[in-house]
């Protein structure tokens, strides 16, 4: 695994939650709530990170998080720029690194990278200057730290602590680096109970997900939950073949008015979007009282900065 702590044991590059310490997570949720922005409030600006070069290179496509991460450098005063990787040079054969290289050279400070390709984020932190921070914008289907964050943030703050918390995770858990992350999170912050709820060919491998109940039936699985956590059906991530059929799937397990009723009166619902609405989630139910969905996204920008600001201490010191 990437050593992501500098050697004074400050957080350098933020690839995965694995191997962070509760209170280095503590830390961050702190700090992020520092940033969250109430509706109808205006955003918290500073010039923390004045000076600062951030560069978000996405080679997969992203709304929310790529302008999070842009909003968030911004708000603290650093300059942005994005790169569509695909379009730019590495279409033209030039590889990820040499991209780097280049960015580099021009005195950039931070990359924020998603790739489809499992092991690029480590790859490059593993090769980039000392002083510069590598943050993972989604990995593959293996990590989204950052959502993770975001999800335990917006958690606590509509539920309080987590200890106390039945979380039921529902749906494309094979291929979403969403769930994993927030098992990992959930998991460090010592959620009582962690389900996972999924037709047997969306489940994961038996080794993966440690200490989860797993439930192939809504119905079941959802009985007394305090959290719902929806995840998207990643087509992308499956060949045509193994596609269920949207319809047929929104019947067995697409998150109705009717089956949320089987959770807690006052669970909360999530999603970290974009939703198949119809597939996976209602639209009542995405659009109803029990949904956290938007402040999700507004959470997201919170936690961006905090991550922001914690690697980049060293440099504004
Ligand atoms: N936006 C999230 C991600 O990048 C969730 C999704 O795409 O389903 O993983």
């Amino acid at each position: 695994m990437i050593e992501q702590r500098h050697e004074d044991g400050s957080l350098r590059h933020l690839i995965t939650l694995e191997g962070l310490r509760r209170e280095e997570v503590e830390q961050l949720l702190q700090r992020s709530q520092r940033y969250v922005c109430a509706p109808g409030a205006r955003p918290v600006r500073s010039q923390a990170l004045r000076g600062i070069q951030i560069a978000n290179l996405f080679t997969e496509p992203s709304t929310r998080t790529r302008v999070s991460f842009e909003l968030a450098g911004r708000r603290l005063g650093a300059e942005v720029v994005n790169l569509e990787v695909q379009l730019s040079s590495r279409a033209k054969g030039e590889s990820m690194l040499d991209t780097i290289y280049t960015l580099q050279a021009l005195h950039f400070d931070v990359f924020v990278i998603r790739d489809a390709e499992p092991g690029v984020l480590a790859h490059v932190a593993g090769h980039v200057s000392p002083q510069v921070s590598v943050l993972s914008a989604g990995e593959a289907h293996l990590s989204h730290p950052t959502q993770g964050l975001l999800d335990a943030l917006t958690v606590r703050q509509h539920k309080g602590h987590i200890e106390a918390l039945r979380i039921a995770i529902v749906g494309d858990l094979r291929h979403s680096r969403v769930a994993r992350s927030a098992y990992h999170v959930f998991r460090l912050l010592e959620a009582h109970e962690i389900r996972l709820i999924a037709p047997p060919a969306l489940m994961p491998e038996p080794d993966e997900f440690a200490g989860c109940l797993r439930f192939t039936t809504l119905e079941e699985g959802l009985e007394e939950v305090d959290v719902v956590m929806m995840l998207r059906i990643q087509k992308e991530r499956f060949s045509a073949a193994a596609l269920p059929d949207g319809a047929e799937y929104f019947q067995r397990y697409g998150l109705t008015p009717d089956r949320l009723a089987r959770a807690h009166p006052e669970a909360i619902v999530m999603h970290p979007q974009p939703m198949n609405r119809g597939v996976e989630i209602a639209s009542e139910v995405a659009d109803g009282p029990q949904s956290v969905i938007r402040s999700q996204v507004s959470n997201g920008v919170a936690v961006r900065m905090a991550v922001l600001e914690t690697v980049a201490a060293r440099l504004t010191a």
